[in-house]
């Protein structure tokens, strides 16, 4: 096959500082693995293949994901044949050439767990690496050649040149890098867990990362971690707990009793079993606004058993509960559970617990990225959505968006806006109040049945959106394996909306 290469200058010693900008955006554009220093040995030259050509990922704006830190590397050609290292910074000796090129993972990278990793042999092994290796792989390498004379002894009056095949094919997705580091730098210290934030709108995920992080050049090292950093809990199942019961509000209005009252004494009897609020003594008098903003337990145990549950088993499916689903080629979410219509239509207790998202039901974040979406539009979600486009030989393949899922009326959804904003103002998530943006949102601790030495593991989450008036993200967080009397995740929530909204200019867009 022939191969077109291509003629770049690298920067000397010389002229480093002139021309390191022009090197920079070359490698950018090149990508590719850490170096292999293998010597070739020509009859005019002396070549060391450096980074593999893989194609890049990038993010919506065109900013690399993988590829974007530098490695220097100084050629010393002061002996007979040239000696190649890696360095930290440019060398200034006049026998050294210094160079830099793209290191395709570091500590910097972002997403490493959508990103995935790559083996020796430069396939993708996990996440998007995997799912667009086709558009991704290149079998070439980058090469730096060095002239060499007759007798063999280095030219040194011809300068290194380096040679840049056809690299592989690019993956754009719909992650903003900004978000992305937004997202994770503001839920460092969740042990486990995840973070998923969706443009409202379109049900484009801007931000998807899941905790502990790994170490993609050295994976081996996860592999026997008891926290288990290769799994991708932004995709995983887990009990849900309280931001489930916007469904059931939905569910609420759309039967027309969304002005049930009860008053919740701490505890209600259902099938012989008793049921607790969270707040033992009891929150009083409770209606749909002060029983999602207060998060009373008993209230949803009883205004459920009030409900058709044919209606509220459809509504969670609409929103994508109880199923898996395709975010783009080759990823999806881990299948969920969901109690049977039948048994919600025969067990009142089956209906208790779900009505407080507990028992059999589980979702993904990407799931109640849905529900909550779908409350801040005024009514519908898009189905998630993870890749904008694809490039390969020249040739550009947009993805589709997602469906349009149409969940309730805009009243309804408008009116448990206010509610999610009263769950900020008074509510279980005061915490989460800000005085740069405002803000919606609702908390959970979801019991798990698990227990460890320091008791039951408790998910807590926090589902939220912003800005209030029109909503322009969705912000879902998990913290898995928790114990009772851990702080919420409201600062979480409030500290990346407030970033966000400074870094995107949200301000010039809400009416705050
Ligand atoms: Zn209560």
């Amino acid at each position: 096959m022939k191969r077109k290469f291509q003629y770049k200058i690298v920067c000397c010693f010389t002229a480093f500082c002139m021309i390191m900008t022009v090197a920079a955006v070359r490698v950018y554009t090149a990508g590719g693995n850490a170096a292999l220093q293998t010597d070739i040995n020509t009859a005019n030259s002396y070549v060391f293949e450096l980074n593999n050509l893989r194609g890049n990922i990038y993010d919506c704006n065109g900013k690399p994901l993988t590829g974007d830190t530098l490695q220097y590397y100084s050629l010393n050609l002061s002996g007979k044949r040239p000696v190649l290292n890696k360095c930290d910074a440019p060398q200034k000796d006049k026998n050294i050439y210094s160079f830099c090129t793209a290191v395709r993972y570091s500590g910097a990278t972002l997403a490493r767990h959508l990103l995935g990793y790559t083996d020796l042999q430069n396939k993708g092994v996990t996440g998007i690496e995997k799912a667009y290796d086709d558009i991704l792989f290149c079998d070439d390498y980058l090469k730096i050649s060095i002239p060499k004379r007759a007798d063999g002894t280095i030219n040194k009056t011809a300068k290194p040149e380096i040679y840049e095949g056809a690299a592989g094919g690019a993956v754009y997705l719909t992650i903003d890098k900004d978000i992305q580091r937004i997202a994770e730098n503001n839920c460092k210290e969740i042990k486990k867990g995840a973070v998923v934030i969706t443009e409202a709108s379109s049900g484009k995920i801007r931000a998807l990362a899941s905790f502990p992080n790994y170490n993609q050049n050295d994976v081996a090292k996860s592999l026997n971690d008891d926290a288990s950093p290769l799994i991708n809990r932004a995709l995983g199942c887990f009990s849900v707990g309280s931001v489930f019961k916007p469904c059931i509000a939905i569910c609420a209005l759309e039967a027309g009793i969304g002005g049930f009252t009860h008053t919740c004494t701490g505890n209600l009897m259902v099938e012989g079993h008793l049921f607790n609020c969270h707040k033992l003594d009891g929150h009083g008098n409770m209606n749909l606004k002060n029983a999602i903003a207060q998060s009373c337990n008993t209230y949803f145990y009883s205004v459920a058993q009030k409900i058709d549950a044919a209606a509220m088993y459809n509504k969670a499916t609409r929103l994508g509960f109880g199923a898996s689903f395709t975010v783009c080629d080759g990823i999806s979410t881990a299948a969920a559970d969901l109690p049977p219509c039948d048994l919600l239509k025969n067990s009142k207790s089956t209906v208790a617990n779900f009505a407080i998202g507990q028992g059999s039901i589980t979702a993904s974040p990407l799931v109640l990225s849905n529900l909550y979406c779908a409350i801040a539009n005024g009514g519908f979600y898009h189905m998630p959505t993870l890749v904008e486009k694809t490039v390969k030989d020249g040739t550009e393949n947009y993805t589709q968006g997602g469906a349009k899922i149409k969940v309730t009326r805009k009243e309804y959804a408008d009116y448990l806006k206010t509610c999610l904003k009263e769950v900020i103002i008074s509510g279980t998530g005061k915490a989460a109040a800000s005085d740069i943006v405002d803000l919606c949102g609702k908390t959970a601790t979801a019991q798990t049945g698990q227990k460890d030495k320091s008791g039951e593991l408790l998910n807590l989450w926090f589902c939220g959106f912003f800005p209030n008036e029109r909503p322009v993200y969705t912000v879902v967080i998990l913290k898995e394996g928790a114990h009772s009397g851990e702080a919420s995740l409201c600062k979480n929530f409030k500290n990346i909306a407030q970033d966000i909204t400074i870094n995107k200019n949200l301000l010039d867009k809400t009416v705050k």
